[in-house]
């Protein structure tokens, strides 16, 4: 029966004065809570009705050719367009992801008994040298899902936190819940060195803190079906989950690694003799980094069993002042580029002289964030005159100077020439 006076839910049985909503239809009152949980209920239906469908022999022939398979030397080119150096690390990722591919076409045409393991990828490198635009750039010309997550934020199971499985479920929604295409995606494990084990010399206090979520990483990585929540994050005991295989997908895991040089120094001091007799770069940090083992990543904290599924590992070069420069104007989204449209569009001609280029790439130098910085010092410079010149008709041109960036100065500014009285 109703009850004209204290509305209850009728699924719940939450009185009015608990809810912050309820609706009522004749009779019958659903509170705010139970609509979002049958909302929840439907939309995970339709996320796995929606993935499906891709089983069919059609759609998978579909999905497979959406898979862009293109040679090293053209995924290099690609990446040349927006990564701005890093030779080393961009000729190493164009096989990886070549190799990837072509073993993950050929899985279901080869039925021969030679396997081809996966070959996922480790990027060792300072913050803000490329890394993750690296990898977000090849998953927009391999037209693949990808999802980033950061192994900070990741829990074991049954922790507060991210659960590893939220990761595939970010790859799903990337897939907008095509867990076909999901399964040939590429995840980003941004700060992979910050889940290490601290204690690395201490043998009889163990520290665990980041171990269990490799052990998680690690069953994801090498390949397992998972059982997903689609919509990440809430369980709930009534949810339908996604099963989503990891064998196929590409895991490429980023971090500085502050520290592994010495543990790589010491190994090499050691046992060097022979070898490493031609170190001239100039950059000596990274000539050792590049020297890295697997043995030297063990020492520093990531269990044996992750190295060993990391089998790819390239090195990133910090960005010197040149670099910085080059990265301001080149990529086809650079910033400068940014800038120049978004002034366009006010009808305001924007440009930045070489000196104030090479003063910001210093300034980024001196703040150690990379080409990060990069985008928060151009910020700083251009706010006000970003708020002011929408209104100020007369302003058709905008210069940056080292002067403006260093701040002793405001950027130069071109106005049109004031109309002539009554000429
Ligand atoms: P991280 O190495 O810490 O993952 P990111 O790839 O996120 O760094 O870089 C941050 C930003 O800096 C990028 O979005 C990009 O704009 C710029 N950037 C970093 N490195 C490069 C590079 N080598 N070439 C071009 N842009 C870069």
């Amino acid at each position: 029966m109703a009850n004209d006076v204290f509305k209850r839910c009728n699924f719940c049985g939450k009185s009015e004065a608990k809810a912050k909503n309820m609706f009522t239809a004749g009779a019958y009152s659903i509170c705010d809570e139970c609509v979002l949980y049958c909302y929840d209920i439907l939309a995970e239906q339709n996320a796995m009705a929606d993935a499906k469908p891709t089983n069919t022999e059609l759609d998978r022939s579909s999905k497979d050719s959406s898979v862009t398979l293109k040679k090293p030397a053209e995924i290099k080119a690609v990446l040349d367009e927006y990564v701005i150096g890093q030779e080393d690390a961009k000729i190493t990722l164009s096989v990886a992801v070549y190799n990837h591919y072509k073993r993950i076409l050929s899985l279901d045409s080869d039925k021969d008994d030679v396997e081809i393991q996966k070959s996922n990828v480790l990027l060792l490198g300072p913050t803000g040298t490329g890394k993750t635009l690296m990898a977000q750039t090849l998953a927009k010309l391999l037209n693949v899902p990808f999802a980033i997550a950061d192994a900070t934020t990741l829990t074991e199971a049954g922790y507060v936190g991210d659960d590893v499985e939220n990761v595939l479920t970010r790859l799903i929604q990337a897939a907008d819940y095509d867990v076909e295409a999901a399964s040939k995606g590429i995840i980003y494990i941004d700060e992979i060195d910050k889940i290490a084990r601290k204690s690395e010399n201490t043998s009889i206090t163990r520290d665990v803190s980041g171990e269990g979520v490799q052990q998680a990483l690690l069953k994801i990585v090498e390949g397992t079906v998972s059982n997903v929540p689609p919509q990440g994050g809430r369980k709930h005991p009534h949810q339908e989950f996604i099963q989503i295989d990891t064998k196929n997908i590409l895991f490429i895991c980023g971090g500085a690694f502050d520290g592994l040089e010495s543990v790589i120094k010491k190994r090499t001091d050691s046992s060097a003799m022979g070898f490493g007799s031609s170190i001239k770069s100039k950059n000596e940090d990274i000539d050792v980094m590049k020297k890295v083992e697997p043995q030297d990543l063990v020492k520093f904290g990531i269990v044996p069993e992750l190295v060993g599924r990391l089998p790819v590992i390239t090195v990133l070069e910090e960005l010197d002042e040149a670099a910085l420069c080059r990265i301001l104007t080149e990529p086809k989204n650079s910033l400068v580029r940014q800038y120049t449209k978004l002034f366009k569009l006010d009808g305001i001609d924007f440009t930045v002289t070489e000196e104030a280029k090479a003063e910001i790439a210093r300034l980024t130098i001196a703040r150690k964030t990379g080409a990060r910085g990069l985008r928060s010092i151009v910020e700083g410079i251009l706010t006000k005159l970003m708020f002011e010149s929408p209104s100020d008709e007369t302003i058709t041109g905008i210069t940056v100077t080292a002067e403006a960036v260093r701040g002793e100065a405001d950027p130069v500014i071109i106005r049109k020439k004031p109309k002539q009285q009554g000429a």
